[in-house]
């Protein structure tokens, strides 16, 4: 790297990179590490301390001479909004840009009443949250938020989502975007919690999947570190995946076959009704496998089953060092658990489970949220947002 760089090609992001890890440093330290210039650094250190993203660090303790100068990443400079949309409820809360969650509301919200009605809270609950913590609307650099159902990345809209009806490819952006005038990311319930367990649990971890089973069954894939997507927004919908004891059973999508079809919740609970043990859905799955009904638990292992039979051949695919299980039915615990385990160790490849991790979300109903605002920091941070923001600081004449 030293000797490698064009001073004048040299980005404010580029040095923000150095700081962006919250440790404090020098700006010597930051000229080694980096082997730029100490007038280059200076001059970038100086567009970031102006736009308030880094600051002096601590008092520093001065031993008679010059004070020592540490600068680190100021996580108050801005905050950002989380909001995690779900069936029939949502919560949503401001966090500073290391991801603190600084305060938090929840509310009964039912997604079917359509986008206007729902749209209308998230603005409502975000001024709020906004008031609560003193903030000014200028402070919030953005918005992030999961809806759901099937999302297009891309435009932020929802595309076909099955429990969400006059939201079909609704400019969710454009409705948020006419009372904050901030970028607004959107993406599925899923991938959110995926980024949520990462950031507050796993932060050492590149290679992750989270499965959220509750009424349906779905995946949020973090592979060398970045979500991955796909092409259209719905890569990790494992919900619709072929297993072999779905052969012959309808699924919701129309389709013969699919995992969820006989290992969501819902399907548990019809299952276990059929079988004359009253359950009306994941709730009252979890209750039975904690009291012990042998029935029950039957029943979640072999959900844990026909998860694993998907899951092993992901495994083997994309090779994650943890599997994390989260929804409504991860609360059955061990039960569905040993089930997953039981076929993942056994047909996927010895090098890929040696070190895999199988455990239930540790985030919990909180996944998503921390995931919403993580999504939007990822954004803010990111080197593209900075540098504009470094540019428009400039042509203010500043
Ligand atoms: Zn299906």
């Amino acid at each position: 790297m030293k000797g490698a760089w064009n001073t004048a090609a040299v980005r404010t992001s580029d040095v923000f990179e150095l700081l962006r890890d919250g440790r404090p440093r020098t700006r010597a330290q930051l000229a080694d590490l980096s082997g730029l210039a100490r007038s280059t650094i200076a001059s970038r250190i100086d567009t970031l301390m102006r736009l308030g993203l880094v600051a002096p660090y601590g008092g520093g303790v001065s031993t008679g001479g010059r004070p020592p100068s540490l600068l680190a990443l100021n996580p108050m400079a801005w905050v950002v909004a989380g909001v995690d949309i779900g069936a029939s409820h949502a919560t949503a809360a401001l966090s500073d840009l290391s991801g603190t969650i600084l305060v938090e509301r929840r509310a009964d919200l039912d997604v079917a009443l359509g986008p206007d009605h729902v749209l209308g809270w998230v603005e409502h609950v975000v001024a709020d949250l906004l008031a609560d913590q003193r903030r000014e609307v200028r402070e919030l650099a953005a918005i992030g938020m999961g809806l759901p159902g099937p999302v297009e990345h891309s435009s932020g809209r929802a595309i076909n989502p099955p429990i969400m009806p006059g939201w079909d490819g609704y400019d969710v952006p454009g409705h948020v975007q006419r009372a904050f005038d901030v970028p607004v990311l959107v993406d599925n319930d899923v991938n959110i919690m995926a980024l949520g367990e990462q950031h507050a649990h796993l932060p050492d971890v590149d290679d992750l999947v989270f499965i959220k089973v509750s009424t349906g069954i779905g995946a949020g894939l973090i592979s060398g570190g970045q979500l991955q997507r796909g092409a259209q927004g719905t890569a990790g919908d494992l919900g619709h995946v072929a297993v072999a004891r779905a052969a012959d059973v309808l699924c919701r999508c129309g389709n013969q076959g699919c995992l969820e079809a006989v290992a969501a919740g819902s399907a548990v609970a019809r299952a276990l009704r059929e079988a004359g043990v009253e359950a009306a859905g994941s709730a009252d799955v979890v209750t039975l496998v904690r009291s012990g009904d042998p029935r029950a638990v039957q029943a979640v292992r072999q959900a844990g089953r026909d998860i694993g039979e998907v899951l092993a051949t992901l495994v083997n695919m994309i090779n994650p060092s943890a599997i994390v299980i989260g929804g409504s039915l991860a609360d059955a615990g061990e039960s569905l658990l040993a089930g997953i385990r039981e076929v993942v160790y056994q047909r996927s490849l010895p090098l890929a489970t040696q070190h895999l991790a199988v455990t239930t979300s540790r985030a919990g109903e909180r996944a998503g949220v921390i995931g919403a605002a993580a999504l939007a920091i990822g954004h803010v941070l990111s080197p593209e947002h900075i540098d504009r923001a470094g540019e428009r600081l400039a042509a203010a004449g500043a």
